[in-house]
């Protein structure tokens, strides 16, 4: 694993690139609705960066606003979901990659799960990170590791 290195990533088709320097501040599983939306996936795994650490080239990314203040970008070309993009407190501006739109996700390992009350039932990983109610590091988790049956 290396979490220091500049991360290079884009959309399925090329158009939309990026580079991420340094490392991510998280790696999270996020359950949430809105995210298995954009995605259409069960489950997102997302990379936090700084938006001042990211830097786009190629066509402008498009976006949906999911929520006041929160954007999630997408190629208009090709549909790939890329980014949620907004405020991080503290760290101002954020940009979380979908961490599949890394050119090398396997670099990154996630960190804790997010939003563990809306994660789909059958949606199980036998992992012993931190489980959140709801953002990642706000309050007790929940748990840590799978639900016991
Ligand atoms: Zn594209
Ligand atoms: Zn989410």
């Amino acid at each position: 694993m290396s979490d220091t290195k500049d991360m290079t990533g884009g959309c399925m088709c090329g158009a939309v690139r990026f580079v991420a320097s340094g490392a991510p501040f998280d790696v999270t599983h996020c359950h949430c609705h809105s995210c298995r939306k954009h995605n259409g996936a069960a489950v997102v795994t997302l990379a936090g960066y700084k938006a001042s650490d990211v830097a786009f080239s190629g066509t402008e990314r498009k976006f949906y606003e999911s929520s006041p203040g929160v954007k999630r970008a997408f190629c208009g070309d090709c549909g790939a979901p890329l980014t949620w993009e907004g405020d991080g407190g503290e760290l101002g501006a954020i940009i979380e990659f979908h961490i599949s739109t890394l050119d090398h996700p396997e670099d990154l390992k996630p960190t804790a799960h997010a939003f563990e009350v809306e994660r789909l039932p059958w949606m199980e990983v036998a992992d012993d990170l931190p489980r959140y109610e709801g953002f990642p590091g706000v309050g007790t988790p929940l748990r840590h590791g799978p639900v016991d049956t």
